[in-house]
């Protein structure tokens, strides 16, 4: 197939190109000829598939914010990974399920058993006893506890690590740190001896300091981080995930909580703005995450995230790195997905607006292909 009259953006840059798909692969991407099916774009725009670093497929997307491990967790994923793969969303991370269950979903995408993006997962997260998300991660306490549990996440096919180096900004200790410099840094050093990347939930300022400096790949939220911790994520060379979405779908469900989450919400979304603003004067590397599956943060409305991106502070450019090539580098497939490049995979969308004059035409979706097969 080749798609025509249309303009590629990647982070590559902008250029008027016909794209020829073969085998699931991007052949050609230039001047192109031949007989081959065409798909008129009509001007719109080709880009390459969502990528989004954060999200939970056992999830409902129910106010409890659990991690399910109910028995319809299974059909759950599959479900969620159908609208994911719906909406754009070529690749995902899953950043926490109660077992393997999204590992072997994962493998069950690949193998063709199941439709979904591609999958990188970390099976259990990894928290300290009675720490964030306790029901549903693995809990170990002191440094040979944490690397024996982020040794079973790997043993079972964990792509990368998570760790809950902090509370959530909404429990009293309003994001504290949880896990201790020395547990963060042997997990991370573990998991790279096994190549595996370490992602870190952490909200709170300290939690985030301790983070970046114990060398996690990403730091994931970051509400609290000033000025100081915004620089050490930016000096360790960490990715920044922000995830605004949760925030803002608790807000806009505004009478399924209370005065006081809601009062905390607004500040958070302030917080967020200011992270946003210190994430790009101190040159933090983003990446994408809606984290869907938290409530009503639903499996195929990841998009949106980018439009919140943009509308608190980043600027489109730095949405589409964060949704395509540093997103693909976090997880370690950036020669492989990402760009809109010969020889990489055929995860495209074809938008009827340009990305980078607006984030809100990442929802404006006129086709979807994964491994060149149109799926949506
Ligand atoms: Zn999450």
């Amino acid at each position: 197939m080749i798609l025509t009259d249309c303009t590629v953006v990647d982070s590559d840059g902008e250029r008027e190109a016909d794209v020829r798909l073969r085998d699931g692969r991007i052949a050609e991407v230039g001047d192109v000829d031949g007989t081959d099916e065409t798909y008129d774009c009509g001007g719109g725009f080709v880009v390459p598939g969502i990528i989004d670093c954060h999200v939970h497929l056992v999830s409902e997307c129910l106010p409890t914010n659990r991690h399910g491990d109910d028995r319809m967790r299974w059909y759950r994923v599959v479900e969620n990974l159908r609208d994911s793969l719906a909406a754009g969303v070529t690749t995902v991370r899953d950043l926490n399920a109660p077992d393997a269950c999204v590992i072997d979903a994962g493998r069950a995408v690949e193998r063709g058993m199941v439709e979904g993006p591609r999958v990188v997962a970390c099976g259990q997260g990894v928290c300290c006893t009675g720490g964030h998300f306790s029901g549903s991660c693995r809990e170990a306490d002191g440094v040979a506890e944490v690397r024996r549990a982020v040794r079973e996440q790997i043993e079972r096919g964990a792509e990368v690590v998570k760790l809950m180096a902090t509370s959530s900004a909404y429990s009293s200790s309003e994001g504290g740190q949880e896990m201790t410099r020395d547990e963060i840094e042997a997990a991370v050093r573990v998991a790279s001896m096994k190549g595996v990347p370490v992602a870190a939930h952490a909200e709170g300022r300290e939690g985030v300091v301790a983070a970046a400096e114990a060398g996690v790949d990403s730091v994931e939220h970051a509400k609290y981080a000033d000025e100081e911790a915004m620089r050490a994520v930016a000096d360790n060379d960490a990715f920044w995930v922000p995830t605004f979405k949760p925030t803002r779908m608790s807000l806009r469900n505004h009478e399924k909580f209370s005065d006081g989450k809601l009062e905390k919400a607004e500040r958070v979304v302030e917080l967020q703005k200011r992270g946003a603003r210190l994430a790009d004067e101190h040159g933090v590397r983003v990446a994408a995450g809606s984290d869907a599956g938290t409530s009503y943060n639903y499996h195929g409305a990841n998009p949106e995230e980018l439009e919140l991106m943009a509308r608190y502070g980043l600027d489109e450019r730095t949405v589409l790195d964060a949704a395509t090539s540093n997103a693909a580098e976090l997880l370690g497939i950036d020669d492989e997905v990402g760009y809109v490049r010969e020889g990489y995979a055929a995860d495209l969308l074809v938008l009827s607006g340009n990305p980078l004059e607006d984030a809100s035409n990442w929802q404006k979706q006129e086709l979807v292909l994964k491994d060149g097969e149109v799926v949506a």
